[in-house]
């Protein structure tokens, strides 16, 4: 969906918009900041004895990428790696924790050679991500 020629919806803004979050249409100073919103609203719609619907991992991936930037996200992660393999996600207090099965080279031929589980943690308050192990 293209939204052309439509306003920031964020309350007070009059700027042209350029960004989509659910149809919703912001401006590139708002985009964060809305998709933020989004990001929470998913986040305390979750309920924590549940997966979270597949989504949210597309929401979390996309969010984790804007706070670090492509390239800088900690353990080396991607937006791609985190809405594809991610795994035993549980909601915690102020936050989540989830898995990542990550495939290491061997130096001397580059085959798989061994697989290594990583566990991350993300804290919503400091919007930090941390390789945990
Ligand atoms: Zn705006």
């Amino acid at each position: 969906m293209k939204i052309i020629g439509t306003r920031c919806n964020w309350v007070g803004c009059a700027s042209k918009s350029v960004f989509i979050i659910q149809g919703v249409p912001y401006c590139p100073n708002h985009y964060f900041r809305a998709f933020e919103k989004h990001f929470l609203e998913e986040y305390n719609r979750w309920d924590r004895r549940t997966k979270p619907p597949e989504e949210f991992f597309k929401i979390f991936s996309r969010y984790v990428s804007f706070i670090y930037g492509e390239g800088a996200i900690p353990g080396a992660l991607s937006r791609a790696r985190i809405r594809d393999r991610t795994y035993n996600i549980r909601k915690t207090e102020g936050g989540l924790t989830f898995c990542i099965v990550r495939h290491l080279y061997a130096w001397t031929d580059y085959k798989w050679t061994q697989e290594v589980e990583q566990f991350f943690k993300f804290t919503v308050d400091e919007t930090r991500l941390e390789l945990l192990s």
